[in-house]
């Protein structure tokens, strides 16, 4: 099972999305500036069971659009099972990754995509040299004008 160190509603990190979203610990990319280096050790917080998930669901009812996982493809066979259930009820899902990229079993379950690790010196979505990419797999189009100002 997955652990989770925050779960907020938050407007900004998926366009046009309000998404539920979830910290998952046990991230081992251990990025220099990492804002949630508490959530590293993959035991710490609370753990995101199908059945609490599913309650947090039902609470949010017509409030939400999206669920973003803010890590979790370490442990596919956790992540997926909740993915689904999101789906089932008809909200898109997000994954934020440090990798460069995930599986065609894990895209498969999702809407958007975020790859790319925290580099301090690149900067992140909002910078014109990142190494991040925010992708809508829908169509394939990279999303990344929309964190920018201009
Ligand atoms: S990928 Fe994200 S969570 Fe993992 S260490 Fe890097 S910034 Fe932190």
């Amino acid at each position: 099972m997955l652990n989770y160190t925050t779960e907020n509603i938050v407007f900004l990190e998926v366009p046009d999305e309000v998404s539920l979203a979830y910290t998952i610990s046990g991230c081992t990319l251990g990025c220099k500036g990492c804002h949630s280096s508490d959530s590293w050790h993959k035991d710490n917080g609370a753990p995101l069971s199908l059945d609490y998930f599913s309650q947090r669901l039902k609470a949010y009812q017509g409030l939400i659009s999206c669920v973003l996982f803010l890590g979790g493809e370490w442990e596919l066979s956790a992540l997926l099972p909740l993915l689904k259930l999101a789906r089932s009820k008809a909200l898109n899902t997000c994954l934020y990754t440090g990798l460069d990229d995930v599986t065609p079993t894990l895209k498969a379950e999702l809407t958007y995509l975020k790859t790319g690790r925290w580099l301090a010196e690149l900067g992140g979505l909002d910078s014109p040299f990142t190494n991040q990419r925010f992708t809508d797999l829908r169509t394939g189009q990279c999303l990344n004008h929309r964190f920018t100002c201009n």
